[in-house]
């Protein structure tokens, strides 16, 4: 594989590389998983569901890891294979094998950057067409719905059979990245892993509840508060509508909640209907924040967050943003008519048309 922002998948010879890089482990070798900061589903199911498979191989010095604040958000508390997370701080500083899931730069890797230089081999699984082959084998497949999608081909590679253990958190990831099956990327080859995933004994009900329709009282009151102060601007996007709201660190200081509770909040916003792009803008401190930005597809969101130092999918990327909420959503609309790409949801666009203003 070569170049920058290939959309080829992984050659024979990538995966080969792939499997001989696990095999070369010595018997008392040191593994690194490192996914990427502020972990969602996919980063930390693809992570941890590939290293419960490499304890299935018998790697017994093994350690998964993430930079910034060692936190696991409340929804994935029930995850198999947590047992395995370390803090940053612990992780072995010279690893003979990094393995890191779903960062499509190295910056994502925070702190943990130099274990590309420290270890012995670094492999890199992902799925962000805007992945810049950091480390030295890639697994880089655009093409894949998530990270999970070529955590599993590669499992099956190294001949280690799915389990319920692993396929809960291989599970967790792809209905993440999904959308829990509705977004585009959802093809026929989604629906046979899922089948596969769940053929195990897992329980689809149970998990979807945990990860995506269970929150504290105060975050549905926060989101009420957040929901409420929106902004639609419908001649943003050349067009084709922006719909805009914020979160500071008063808000959920007040609600007394945790940052992560804000990650559903942009499914929430995205489902306006007179609007192609959505955005939700939550502070990190005094002046940085957070962005989520979201397309039904007639903008590509990833050039907006490239452009403005982040990075993602045409239709779900993020970047950091600094100074006042404000002025970090004025430079979003100062890029938005540049990544309009046409098309989107047409059923959309003709609601609008019909709506009474
Ligand atoms: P979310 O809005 O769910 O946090 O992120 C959506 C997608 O945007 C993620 O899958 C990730 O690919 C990308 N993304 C979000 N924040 C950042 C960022 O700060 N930097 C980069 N490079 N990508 C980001
Ligand atoms: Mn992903």
């Amino acid at each position: 594989m070569s170049g920058t922002g290939s959309d080829a998948g992984p050659t024979g010879a990538d995966w080969a590389a792939a499997v001989d890089a696990v095999r070369q482990v010595p018997a008392d070798g040191r593994v690194l998983l490192i996914c990427h900061v502020n972990p969602d589903g996919d980063a930390l199911g693809s992570m941890l569901g590939f290293g419960l498979g490499l304890r299935r191989l018998g790697v017994r010095r093994l350690q998964a890891t993430f930079p910034g604040p060692p936190e696991v958000p409340e929804p994935f508390h029930g995850l198999p294979g947590l047992d395995l997370l370390v803090p940053a701080s612990e992780a072995y500083p010279d690893p003979d094998l990094v393995v890191c899931f779903d960062a499509a730069s190295a910056s994502r890797l925070g702190d943990l950057v130099d274990r590309l230089a420290t270890a012995g081999t670094a492999l890199v699984l992902d799925h962000h067409a805007s992945n810049t082959r950091f480390g030295g084998i890639h697994l880089v497949d655009p093409a894949a719905a998530a990270t999970s999608v070529v955590v599993e081909g590669l499992l099956d590679r190294l001949g280690v059979p799915l389990d319920a253990g692993i396929a809960e958190c291989l599970y967790v990831a792809l209905t993440t990245d999904t959308g829990s099956f509705r977004f585009e990327a959802t093809t026929p080859a989604v629906h046979e892993m899922a089948a596969r995933l769940l053929a195990t004994g897992i329980r689809p009900g149970d998990i979807s509840r945990r990860i995506f329709d269970h929150r504290p009282f105060g975050a549905v009151r926060l989101f009420g508060e957040v929901l409420g102060r929106a902004r639609l601007e419908p001649s943003a996007a050349g067009g084709r509508g922006l719909v805009w709201t914020y979160a500071t660190l008063d808000d959920l200081a007040r609600h007394g909640q945790r940052p992560y509770v804000l990650e559903a909040l942009i499914d929430s916003v995205r489902c306006t209907a007179e609007a192609d792009v959505s955005c939700v803008v939550k502070q990190v401190a005094a002046e940085e924040w957070a962005v989520s930005l979201r397309s039904k597809g007639a903008v590509d969101v990833s050039r907006v967050a490239v452009a403005l130092g982040g990075g993602g999918h045409r239709f779900a990327a993020g970047f950091t943003g600094r100074g006042t909420a404000d002025e970090v959503v004025e430079r979003i609309r100062g890029q938005l008519d540049d990544a309009v790409i046409g098309g989107g949801d047409q059923e959309d666009q003709r609601r609008v048309s019909v709506f009474p203003r």
